[in-house]
């Protein structure tokens, strides 16, 4: 079935990108082709931006920005909240669209436009709330104050996996805070983000105000260098690979950027013997498969207890079994395919490394057509092994025994990341203790579930900079002014 046969109204498939409020073509004219990855085909094209795009968009988000930041809060709020209304609306197209470009279950696309709209909801609330602070003076003779006011014109580029809420995280307390933006998504995704962008236009949001600009894979990084090198860029946000993440931030450095920066995960997902087996099983499986794996939050390193092993391994490669691989359109269709076929391959090449050094397939372990991977159970994991180390981005388990707390310590911190840990235990002086002592941004203590729009997402390490979501997301978006008053 064609794509716009599935939405309701078709009118959200766009196919130019968002400029100045207007929906335009790139200057070259050039175009490129998005494809269904659970089938290869070919189901929209759009404008392939280059350099000259972005500046453009840069022109049109700094124009539109003095008035946009003269708005109270309340007035911006009022716009957003118009904008959620119609994000509600739309949400069986939007979920669509996700499932369509991104591939993964049509339910999970469901689930990510509503943990998307939250952080528009959020911050439309929040619009009213940047306060500032009257400050005790240590001279009689002056009054001191903190405000807090819109950093500017920002930039977000953003990922494939998760094509609507990568978007609504940031751009939304951007707007919010006064601020207005450039967009760049990711290639493999850019029809999510131009629907939002058709709804943020009929919400009244002003022409300038929210710019999205679509790229290849290389255009992208073109439109980069623009959007990370152009003075009049106050900030930039970004959520992707680590290595981009570097690239980006030192782009940033020649004008002094304040970036925020969500990177790789690696996260830990530990069982402790006391744990309930069952509660940790759902706990993993949800978080684990969730969009085939491909999230920055999934757990991918299982640390399993030794008395408690041997159970977890055999109950959740007998879940895991029955979970239903295919195309996130049909329905009972748990995981769908992964984004493209490097993935495949990656994934591949992390379950053959682990096999070869000895560690045994208890399930799956083989790629279907195109973009499909089985979901995988891998027991006997060491440090030594790729997947140990490197995120795996897949449906795959991959489960190490340990012995003692000390021992998981050591091996659960991790040099390089620090995004998301999960851990699963009844003791509530161990749950404290571990938690204390683990190196990662966010903690999951008998959850896996673990963000939405109040919780402070983000990272430490490489893991990334910044918070997104909760009150003190709209910080990245504010700078602060201190005025000094005289009473002569
Ligand atoms: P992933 O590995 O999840 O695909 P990437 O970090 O490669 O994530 O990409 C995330 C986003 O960063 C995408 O929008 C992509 O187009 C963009 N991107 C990748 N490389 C660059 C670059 N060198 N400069 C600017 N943007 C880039």
């Amino acid at each position: 079935m064609k794509l716009s046969e599935r939405l309701k109204e078709a009118g959200l498939l766009k196919q130019h990108f968002l400029c100045d409020g207007q929906w335009q073509a790139a200057l070259s004219g050039t175009q490129f082709a998005v494809a269904d990855p659970a089938t290869g085909v070919q189901i929209a094209s759009v404008p392939n931006a280059e350099a000259a795009d972005a500046t453009v968009a840069i022109d049109a988000a700094e124009r539109a920005l003095p008035s946009w930041r003269a708005l109270t809060g309340k007035q911006r709020a009022r716009t957003m909240r118009r904008w959620y209304d119609l994000l509600c609306e739309s949400a069986e197209d939007l979920a669509v669209l996700i499932s369509a470009e991104e591939g993964k279950p049509l339910n999970e696309a469901r689930a990510e436009v509503e943990y998307g709209v939250s952080f528009v909801e959020w911050f439309a609330e929040e619009a009213k709330r940047i306060d500032g602070d009257v400050l005790q003076s240590p001279h009689s003779d002056k009054r001191l104050l903190a405000l807090r006011q819109p950093i500017g014109v920002c930039v977000s580029i953003t990922p494939w996996n998760f094509p609507l809420a990568m978007i609504t995280r940031k751009v939304a307390p951007a707007l919010a805070a006064g601020c207005t933006i450039v967009v760049k998504p990711a290639e493999q995704t850019p029809l999510t983000a131009l629907a939002i962008g058709e709804l943020a236009l009929r919400a009244g949001i002003p022409g300038g105000v929210l710019n999205i600009l679509t790229a290849d894979s290389a255009n992208s990084v073109l439109v980069g260098e623009v959007l990370t090198g152009d003075p009049r860029v106050a900030h930039l946000s970004f959520t992707g690979s680590t290595e981009v993440g570097r690239i980006l931030m030192r782009q940033c450095a020649s004008t002094i950027k304040k970036v925020s920066l969500e990177l790789g995960g690696h996260a830990p997902f530990i069982v402790f013997d006391d744990a309930d087996l069952e509660g940790a099983i759902e706990g993993a499986l949800s978080a684990k498969y969730r969009n085939a794996g491909q999230a920055c939050i999934s757990p991918n390193r299982f640390y399993v207890q030794a008395g408690i092993h041997d159970r977890f391994v055999a109950r959740i490669s007998e879940r895991s079994a029955a979970l239903r691989v295919g195309n996130g359109f049909d329905p009972g269709v748990n995981i769908g395919p992964l984004i493209d076929a490097q993935a495949v391959t990656k994934v591949q090449q992390h379950v053959d490394d682990a096999i070869r050094q000895g560690a045994q397939l208890v399930t799956g372990g083989k790629p279907g057509e195109l973009g499909f991977f089985q979901p995988t159970v891998i027991a006997g994991v060491t440090h030594a092994m790729v997947m140990s180390r490197e995120e795996t981005f897949g449906p795959v388990i991959g489960v190490a025994r340990f012995e003692t707390e000390a021992e998981l310590l050591a091996i659960a911190n991790h040099k390089e990341y620090g995004l998301a840990a999960y851990l699963y235990t009844r003791d509530l002086a161990r749950a404290w203790r571990v938690a204390e002592a683990l190196e990662f941004g966010m903690i999951g203590i008998n959850a896996s579930a673990i963000s939405n729009e109040v919780a402070p997402f983000g990272g430490v390490k490489q893991s990334g900079l910044g918070r997104e979501g909760s009150k003190y997301g709209i910080d990245e978006y504010l700078e602060m002014k201190y005025l000094c008053v005289g009473l002569q």
